[in-house]
């Protein structure tokens, strides 16, 4: 075993992959990176002979060395099964001259389940590995698709609660019924008040709590996290980067050692940032392309060096990308900042405080290997109607951001390099956005008329994850002031 992670905050934290998971964030508030980054000990010849799962040990075991072999194939065999409704997992579709990697063919139709379905067994191993005893209460924010994917991966499991906070007004009627009608006895759902922003503050806020942490583990309990922040979340999403490559090299599109672009429809800065580790860990990746809808936080970063959340919060129809304070930013920003836990503190303190801070133009001059830019809604809207009208694939409403944004890169530099399109989700989970850009007409048709409608038109069966919630009961119906969140857990906690 060789490789620890530090926090972003602070030179003296050090610890193991597996207690990186355990905590999620790091006690000072920063977030666990990795001290170096691992490079591949097999060729992409080798990788593209493998399949899904194969593939994901072989970049897991780089990432998460503390973890023995029988324990990560035991982690990746449970995860990546028939839960997925595809054999490959993460299958890549050609489109208008570009691959899309489908991400969202697991149990809850959007891309979060890449990770969560691992998660909750990794963060099991990992407690184990470390003699906790303490039940496992994770706690998460969402922007609407982790809370229904860390649901369904944590309910019902040993040794853990659930508890998902999400705006009341913020997710899309699917979203919103695929958590409120989730089963297990171990599962929490609460409405807030607030915007995902608030959201993921409160969480964050209730993490930092050490008064709160001691009264928990006088009553048997111990916070970890399902968010991106955890290091959980973002190996897993290594994997995929590095599949994609390895199917186009296997099917001949590319050759060993040509580069190929990602875009990314990016909210929290976690897809985009597996994206960035993978190509540090040998993948040949020409420009890392971040998307960003009216959100666009990240797009004036990247032209300008000046990170400012201080601007409204626009409500789109990509509601997972809506979102101020992209929290994996900070672990980029301390890798330019030289990794100096000092420099990235005084960032992220003058974000707390002011809402904004600016990079230096050494910090800037490393970021080349990012493109940012950003779609409207309308153009959001006319890239889904032109790609189903001139292809007839249908993509949901992030995906368009990122195929809004490639059109813009193309055009603005004329780089024709193969590009792999992250598909974030299925265009089910935000049905009546897609539906609604296709055509006008389907204006006056309920959600359900909308799913059937949708499957017409794509040729694609309604996925098991929408079959599932026609008439499932509601079984959460909390709702929450945002200064209620701390109250709200200890009351689920008995304590
Ligand atoms: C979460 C999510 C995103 C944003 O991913 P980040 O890792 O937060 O940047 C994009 N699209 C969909 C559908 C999502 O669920």
């Amino acid at each position: 075993m060789s490789l620890f992670y530090k926090s972003t905050r602070d030179d003296s934290v050090k610890v193991t992959a597996s207690q990186a998971i355990l905590k999620g964030l790091a006690p000072d508030g920063g977030l666990f990176v990795p001290e170096s980054i691992p490079s591949f000990d097999k060729s992409l010849e080798e990788l593209s002979k493998m399949s899904y799962k194969e593939v994901a040990y072989e970049v897991m075991k780089l990432m998460l060395d503390d973890f023995t072999e029988e324990e990560l194939k035991a982690c990746i065999d449970k995860a990546y099964d028939e839960k997925f409704d595809t054999d490959v997992i993460a299958p890549l579709v050609k489109a208008d001259g570009a691959y899309y990697l489908e991400l969202f063919h697991g149990a809850t139709i959007a891309f979060k389940d890449m990770a969560l379905s691992i998660l909750p067994h990794l963060l099991i191993t990992s407690a184990k590995k470390n003699d906790v005893h303490n039940e496992i209460v994770i706690l998460t924010a969402t922007s609407g698709d982790t809370g229904k994917a860390a649901l369904a991966g944590f309910a019902d499991v040993k040794g853990t609660r659930i508890i998902v906070f999400y705006p009341k007004n913020g997710v899309s009627p699917i979203q919103e019924k695929q958590m409120v009608t989730q089963k297990g006895d171990n599962t929490y759902v609460i409405g807030i008040k607030g915007n995902f922003d608030d959201a993921q503050t409160g969480v964050k806020k209730i993490f930092g709590d050490k008064e709160l942490e001691k009264e928990m583990a006088e009553a048997g309990f111990q916070f970890s996290s399902a968010n991106s922040i955890n290091i959980g979340r973002l190996v897993p999403q290594i994997v995929y980067y590095v599949y994609a490559y390895t199917r186009l090299l296997a099917d001949g599109e590319i050759k060993a050692g040509d580069k190929i672009n990602a875009v990314v429809p990016t909210g929290n800065f976690g897809n985009i940032l597996a994206a960035f580790y993978a190509k540090n860990m040998g993948l040949p990746i020409n420009k890392l392309i971040c998307a960003s809808n009216e959100n666009k936080v990240l797009y004036d970063f990247f032209t300008t060096g000046e990170y400012d959340r201080n601007r409204e919060f626009v409500l789109t129809t990509s509601p997972s990308m809506d979102i101020l304070i992209s929290s994996n930013l900070e672990r980029l920003i301390y890798r330019i900042a030289g990794n100096s836990a000092k420099k990235n503190s005084e960032l992220m303190e003058s974000l707390k405080n002011t809402g904004k801070y600016e990079i230096t133009p050494e910090m800037k001059a490393q970021l080349s290997d990012f493109y940012g830019n950003y779609a409207t809604e309308a153009e959001d809207a006319a890239t889904i109607k032109k790609l189903y009208e001139d292809t007839g694939y249908v993509i949901d409403t992030h995906t368009a951001v990122a195929a809004t944004v490639y059109e813009k890169y193309k055009k603005e530099t004329g780089d024709d390099t193969v590009t792999v399109i992250a598909s974030t989700a299925s265009p089910y989970k935000f049905t009546r956005s897609v539906m609604d850009a296709i055509d006008s007409k389907y204006d006056s048709m309920t959600d359900f008329e909308l799913v059937d409608e949708l499957s017409k038109i794509s040729n694609v069966a309604v996925p098991q994850a929408i079959e599932d919630i026609r008439t499932a009961p509601v079984l959460h119906d909390t709702v929450c002031e945002v200064n209620e969140m701390s109250s709200s857990v200890k009351k689920i906690l008995g304590i």
